[in-house]
């Protein structure tokens, strides 16, 4: 009689998946997220994670394929703010002054460089004094015309709604990565529809519509946030329901939604490169 025998890793695998967000609700319910704890090399579990079974954070593009590269139009003049926006950042030191602290509530180390807003090693994020929750955020990023650095360490910042949720900035011109960590990807979650980079040193934009997540009085979501992001104008992420957190985990690993009120500061990453941001306005939306 034939007798089937799982590999061990299997098994285990079996074993220990855990479809993490199940609430009984079909929308809920996708994608399938299922994980594994594994040993570092120093002994620490790190929790391994699968989202439709591909790894964050793959790196074999036969498993998830790169996005397609797509040429940006050419780039016009910006977005003014429209009337009913609230202006975050317009160039001057007066915003970045009154608009922007560090996450202790101090002046951030942040500079006003030539009307923009940039980044500097070592000081930290940069966040909003007042608190936001679903909106329409515009916000314009250029990679530093010098380039250092690969993958995750060149041009890297990012735009974090509520403090929490990253929409990446990376310089993926010609800078390949794994596909969910990528300019316009929500962090570790998904991957951007394509790949609209403009060359280092070139102003790109981010139109966001973004609707928080909503959690009961328990502290459970009830409802996953979800983003549509335009990067240059191109669609990358089309009404994305995000599966859960955008931290950096570890390698393979994401976070969990963690229950937080229902408005956060708008922060932008220091990832120890100067990428510049500029005209960043945004529009509150109802839930
Ligand atoms: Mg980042």
């Amino acid at each position: 009689m034939k007798t089937f025998v799982f590999h061990p890793a299997f098994t285990a695998l079996v074993l220990t998946a855990t479809t993490l967000v199940c609430h009984g609700q079909e929308d809920l319910s996708k994608p399938v997220i299922t994980t594994e704890t594994k040993k570092d090399a120093d002994g620490k579990d790190v929790l391994y994670m699968y989202i439709d079974g591909i790894k964050v954070h793959e790196l074999d593009t036969t498993k998830q394929p790169a996005p397609p590269v797509v040429a940006p139009g050419e780039p016009a003049a910006f977005f003014a703010a429209p009337a009913d926006a609230i202006v975050l950042f317009d160039g001057s030191e007066k915003a970045a002054t009154e608009k922007w602290t560090d996450t202790k509530g101090n002046p951030s180390g942040w500079k006003v460089v030539d009307g923009a807003l940039e980044s500097v090693k070592g000081a930290g994020y940069i966040q909003t004094k007042d608190s936001y929750g679903s909106c329409q955020l515009h916000v314009e990023w250029a990679s530093p015309t010098k380039v250092e650095g690969e993958g995750q360490g060149r041009g890297n910042s990012g735009v974090f709604l509520m403090n929490t949720y990253e929409v990446q900035v990376l310089n993926n011109f010609e800078n390949p990565t794994y596909p969910d960590g990528q300019a316009g990807a929500l962090y570790g979650r998904k991957k951007p529809l394509v790949n609209v980079c403009r060359k280092p040193g070139e102003w790109q934009s981010y139109d966001i519509v973004f609707h928080r997540p909503v959690f009961d009085e328990s502290g459970k979501i009830v409802r996953r946030a979800t983003f549509t992001v335009l990067h240059n104008g191109v669609l990358v992420q089309d009404h994305t329901v995000l599966s859960g957190g955008t931290s950096w985990m570890g390698p393979n690993a994401a976070s969990e939604y963690k229950a937080h009120p229902d408005k956060l500061p708008l922060a932008l990453q220091d990832h120890g490169n100067p990428v510049r941001f500029r005209n960043i306005w945004i529009r509150e939306l109802k839930d």
